[in-house]
C-alpha cells in the first residue's frame, strides 16, 4: 500500500544478483520536500534500493509508485523519460563531462530535453550562482577543486527542477568542510523547490541534514523512528 501523501513509494522490493538477495522485501517512501537519509553498512542494499527507485534497475518483484503511476510496469522509454525530466542525480564523483565547461555541464540536461542554448545557459548560471560556483563557469571540471566540482554536479542535478533528487554518497569524496557546504546547499535548494531527496550515505554527519533516517540491513529497510 502506498503511504498517504508520498510522492515515491516502494513496497516489498526484491532484487537478487545471483543467490544472495540485494533487496529482500524493502519498503520505502518519501514525501515532496522531504529529505530521507538511507543509511546502513556497506553491501546492505542501499545503492540497489536507490537504483530501483530511480528506475535504473528493475526489481525482481514488488511495486514502486511515483505520483500515482506504477514505475515497475513502465516501458524502458517511459522510465528514461521520467529520469530525464523529473529526477535529478548526484553521485560520489560528480561525473561531469570533462570536455565541456562547467556551465555547459550544468546546462546539459536542459539541452538534452530540447531547451535552446541561450536559455539553458541562463538557467544554468542561476543555479551556479545559488551553489556558489558562478565564477568557475568557463573552466573545465578538471580545472576546479573537488568541492567546486561537486557543487557544479548538484547544480546540474537541480537545473531541470526535478521532483525527486537521488544522491548516492554525494560528499563521499570531499573533506568535511566541503562536504558540509555541499549538504547545506543541496538540502536548502531541495527544500525551497519542494523536491523529495533520497540521500544514500553511511556517514552520520551527512545524514544529520535529513528530515528522517532509515536503515537498510540485509536488504530490508527499517525506519529509525521504529515503524517498519
Ligand atoms: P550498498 O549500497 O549498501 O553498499 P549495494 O546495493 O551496492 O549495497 O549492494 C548490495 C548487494 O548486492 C551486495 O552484496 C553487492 O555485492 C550486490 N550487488 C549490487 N550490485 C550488483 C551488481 N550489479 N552485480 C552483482 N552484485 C551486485
Amino acid at each position: 500500500m502506498t503511504p498517504v501523501g508520498s510522492l515515491l513509494a516502494a513496497t516489498d522490493l526484491r532484487k537478487s544478483y545471483g543467490p544472495t538477495p540485494a533487496l529482500d522485501g524493502a519498503s520505502f517512501s518519501v514525501h515532496p520536500g522531504e529529505v530521507v537519509a538511507v543509511m546502513g553498512p556497506s553491501g546492505s542494499g542501499k545503492s540497489t534500493l536507490l537504483h530501483c527507485l530511480a528506475g535504473i534497475v528493475r526489481a525482481d518483484s514488488g511495486a514502486i509508485s511515483y505520483g500515482g503511476r506504477d514505475l515497475t510496469t513502465m516501458s524502458d522509454a517511459e522510465r528514461s523519460s521520467l529520469r530525464r525530466t523529473e529526477f535529478g542525480f548526484v553521485f560520489q564523483f560528480g561525473q561531469l563531462v570533462p570536455e565541456l565547461s562547467c556551465t555547459e555541464n550544468v546546462a546539459l540536461p536542459l539541452r538534452l530535453s530540447g531547451t535552446r542554448r541561450k536559455e539553458a545557459e541562463r538557467t544554468a548560471k542561476e543555479w551556479m550562482e545559488r551553489l556558489d560556483v558562478a565564477d568557475v563557469g568557463h573552466q573545465r571540471p578538471g580545472e576546479v577543486s573537488g568541492g567546486q566540482g561537486q557543487r557544479v554536479a548538484v547544480a546540474r542535478a537541480l537545473v531541470t527542477s526535478p521532483r525527486v533528487l537521488f544522491a548516492d554518497e554525494p560528499t563521499g569524496a570531499l573533506d568535511s568542510l566541503n562536504g558540509e557546504q555541499v549538504m547545506q546547499l543541496l538540502t536548502d535548494a531541495a527544500r525551497d523547490t519542494n523536491a523529495a531527496v533520497v540521500l544514500v550515505t553511511h556517514e552520520a554527519r551527512v545524514a544529520a541534514y535529513s528530515d528522517r533516517e532509515v536503515i537498510v540491513r540485509d536488504g530490508k529497510v527499517r525506519d529509525m523512528a521504529g515503524a517498519a
